[in-house]
Order: structure tokens, then sequence, then C-alpha cells
């Protein structure tokens, strides 16, 4: 039971098998590159950062910020490399990627409790604990196996997500909550008058889309069409579907506006707020300029932006334990982005705890869950107990921790940064402490 197998040596992978060897217990680390390279890796390295260099913004009011301190706190091998291996970013965590990856991979392939198996997965192994980390481009045979394991209908391969804002910067003055034809109201209501759906239209037409990779040409289906592709159909399309006004009258004039933007609440505490229908491949400063030309919208933080690109990933509310274990599977973990978070750094950071959960499990201890103030935390909490009709995948952001009072949003931020990382020490001591008669 001491050995533990990590599946997948990328950014989830890596932190998790490097986090079990720490705790004193044996991994088998199964990489299938290079023998077998996925469509957005170009090397046999771990932890191979398929596009941008950056793990995100760093400082006491980011909420990557933060995720990024606990991570240092917790001794993750990624946040290591990443600092020994940072280019100049301006207020960013960015890094020289050869010798990022090469460092991952000699910490894990020199480590005496490592043993790496350069082989595709094909079925998941039958005995022992699993952490499972092949990410978003997990190999066909694997996610065919998943599929039989878990329900064809839990395993997505296609993001279409809609972005995201932020519930405490929405014009509450603006935006009504109904639901159509006077069901319950769930959603908030954008209102849009005539001549301010005409410059919405205008700047959405206007709006640049991201190029996307050569293999990942996607076929859209008719109920997922983005945005910008409805409204290049027509000038009523968007307002004949996503922004369809009909049975949502405005309560303050009795009236039905001239179009409207529904939000859905994203989590239980309706912190966070996506628009339905409008799922978007646009770049994402020109999303910026189309949420916030929509009334209500106009101070809108965005937390997580639109995308449609190829992506593996789980329901993880269906699915998944915030300890990150498979509910009808305990013996099996899940990180990365298949569990449903986007990013690297959140990638790593899922692995950190699955790696920590898988090691308790084999040693026959209770997993843990970090505390729901610290970004880890809320961000795990966020994967068991988000709304599972439309799951799409989630990174760090404010809206995942129970917020603070305070006029100035800079200060309540750094508070909530303080208040999230000790509360984050104080959990990992304890979570820790059963390993230090274990590694040597
Ligand atoms: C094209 C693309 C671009 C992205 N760009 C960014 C970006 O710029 N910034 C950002 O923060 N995030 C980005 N992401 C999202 C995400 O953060 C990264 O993909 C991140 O690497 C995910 O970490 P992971 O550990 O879940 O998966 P990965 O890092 O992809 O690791 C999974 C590993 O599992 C291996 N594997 C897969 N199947 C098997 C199998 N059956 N057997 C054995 N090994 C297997 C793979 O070879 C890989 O090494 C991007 C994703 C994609 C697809």
């Amino acid at each position: 039971m001491r050995m533990v197998h990590v599946i997948g040596a990328g950014l989830a992978g890596s932190e998790a098998a490097y986090t079990v060897a720490r705790l004193g217990l044996e991994v088998r680390l199964y990489e299938m590159r290079p023998l077998r390279m996925t469509p957005a890796h170009r090397t046999g390295g771990f932890a191979e950062l398929v596009c941008s260099n950056s793990l995100g913004g760093e400082g006491e009011t980011n909420a990557k910020g933060l995720l990024q301190a606990e991570m240092r706190a917790a001794g993750s091998l990624i946040l290591r490399a990443a600092d020994r291996h940072r280019v100049p970013a301006g207020g960013a965590l960015a890094v020289e990627r050869e010798g990022f990856s090469a460092e991952v991979t000699r910490a894990l392939e020199g480590h005496p409790r490592v043993r790496v198996v350069r082989q595709e997965v094909v079925a998941l192994p039958e005995e022992g604990v699993v952490v499972l980390a092949t990410g978003p481009l997990t190999a066909d045979a694997l996610a065919q196996h998943l599929q039989e394991l878990l329900g064809a209908h839990f395993l997505s391969f296609y993001d279409a997500a809609a972005p995201v804002v932020l519930g405490e910067s929405i014009d509450h003055g603006v935006v009504y909550r109904a639901g159509r034809y006077g069901q319950s109201a769930d959603y908030l209501n954008c209102p849009l008058t005539e001549e301010e759906y005409r410059r919405f239209y205008e700047v959405l037409t206007q709006a640049r889309r991201h190029t996307p990779h050569d293999w990942e040409q996607l076929e859209f289906f008719e109920g997922c069409m983005p945005i910008e592709e409805l409204a290049r159909r027509g000038y009523d399309t968007p307002r004949f579907g996503p922004m369809k006004p009909v049975g949502l009258p405005d309560p303050r004039t009795g009236k039905e506006p001239y179009a409207v933007v529904q939000l859905r609440a994203e989590d239980p505490q309706g912190r966070m707020w996506s628009l339905v229908g409008f799922q978007t491949g646009l770049k994402w400063g020109d999303q910026k300029l189309v949420v916030q030309s929509i009334p209500g919208l106009e101070r809108a933080e965005i937390v997580r932006y639109g995308v449609m690109h190829r992506n593996t990933y789980l329901c993880a509310p269906r699915l998944v334990e915030p300890t990150l274990q498979f509910r009808q599977h305990p013996r099996l973990l899940v990180a990365g982005v298949l569990v449903g978070v986007e990013g690297y750094l959140e990638s790593a950071a899922t692995g950190f705890l699955a790696g920590l959960n898988a090691a308790r499990l084999a040693l026959g201890l209770p997993p843990t869950v970090p505390p729901e103030e610290s970004m880890l935390g809320g961000l795990v909490s966020y994967l068991a107990r988000a709304n599972p009709e439309n799951f799409q995948p989630m990174n760090a952001n404010w809206g995942l921790v129970p917020p603070l009072e305070g006029a100035r949003k800079a200060e309540r931020r750094a508070r909530m940064y303080r208040r999230g990382l000790e509360g984050f020490k104080v959990w990992l001591e304890e979570a820790l402490a059963p390993f230090a008669a274990l590694a040597g």
C-alpha cells in the first residue's frame, strides 16, 4: 500500500509524484512522452509548458499570487523550479521554459523513491492508490477507459466556455432578477435598449478572435455556437438566440427590454456569474470590451475568460470530492486540467493536494482539504460543489473564497490574501505532521 501510482508527468502529475516521494512513500510515475507525443507537447521533459511561459500575476492583491504563496509554503517542486528559472515579466511569475522543465525532470528522475515508467497507460492500475493527471490531451485509449468507468457523459473533449464575472462587480441597480415566464428567479438579467443593442453589436462584430492551433479546428454544434459566430450570421441572430428578451419583463418598467443578457450563478453562494450562451473564442482584451459594453456589466471584473478549445476534463461536481478522490472510487484521485481546473499553477496546486491525499490514503490516514479561505481550498471546494449543469473549468480567482468587507478593493484583497495564507499554513502543519518520521 505504500506505493502510489501517478499517471502523467505534466504540471499536476510532477507535483503529485514529488509530494508523495518527499513525504516518504514510493511512487511509480508514468509518462508516455517522448514515445507517444500529444498534439501540443514538443519534448519528453516533465512539466512542459505548452503555450505561454507565465504562472500568473504575483502580489498580495492577486488571486494567483495567493496560490503561489500557498504552493511555496507547501514546498512545491513546480514553484521552486519556477523561482529558480524566472525571467522578468512585469508583475508575473514567468519562467525560462527549458530550464524549468529540465529541473523538474531531474528532481523526479533522480529521486530515490520515484520510479519513472515511460509508457502510455491505457487502463487504470487495478490495485493501489492512483493519481490521474493526464491533462487536457489525455491519450485516446485512456480517455475511452475513463468513459467506460465513469460514464461517457461525464468526460468532455472541448471547452466552450462563456466569460465569468465577479458578483460584487455587477451593477445591481441596472440588472434585475427574473426567470423566463415567471419561473424561479435564479437569473440576473442585463436589459438592453435598441440603441444599447446596436452599440453592443458593433463592439462584438469588431472584436478579434483567437487563432486556434491547426490541430484544434473545432466543429461547433448549434447549441454551443460562439456568440461572435451568431452575430456574424445576422444583426438579429443573438437577439433571437441567447439574448432573447421574451418572457423577461423588467419589473421596474413592466416591459420586455429590446434584448437581454442573462447571468447564471456558477457557485452556490453567487460570488461568480457566467454569461448564458456567451461561449466565445475572442481575444481576451476584446472579450472585456464586449462584456463591459453590456448594461450592468460596465465595471464587471472577469474572473475567467471564455474559451473554445480542445480540452479533456471531467464533470467534477458529479464525480469528485474536495479531497480530489472519485466519490465512487476513493482510491483514485484526479488532478490538473482533467479534474476541471484551468492553468499551469492551478494544475500544479491540485497535483500537490492529490499527492498529499494519496500519501495519506496509502498510510491508512483520512484525506484532508485546505480551509475554504485559502485559494487551494476555495478551488477544490468549487470543483466539488459547482453547478454541474454546464460545468466549465475554473482558475484561481477571488470569487472562490469568502469575501471580506471594506471600502477599498486592494485593501480588502490584501486582507483576504493574509487570511488565506495563514489558514493554509495552519492546515498544512497538521496535514504534514504524520509524515515527519517517514521522510528521510
Ligand atoms: C494547447 C494548450 C495551451 C495551453 N496554454 C496554457 C497557457 O498558456 N497557460 C496556462 O496556464 N495554461 C495553459 N493551458 C492549460 C493547462 O494549464 C495546461 O495544459 C497544463 O499543462 C495542464 O497541466 P496538467 O498536468 O493537467 O496536464 P499536462 O501538463 O498536459 O500533463 C499531462 C501529461 O500526461 C501525459 N499523458 C497523457 N495521456 C497519457 C497516458 N495515457 N499515459 C501516460 N501519460 C499520459 C502527457 O504526455 C502529459 O505529459 C493550455 C492547454 C493547452 C491544451
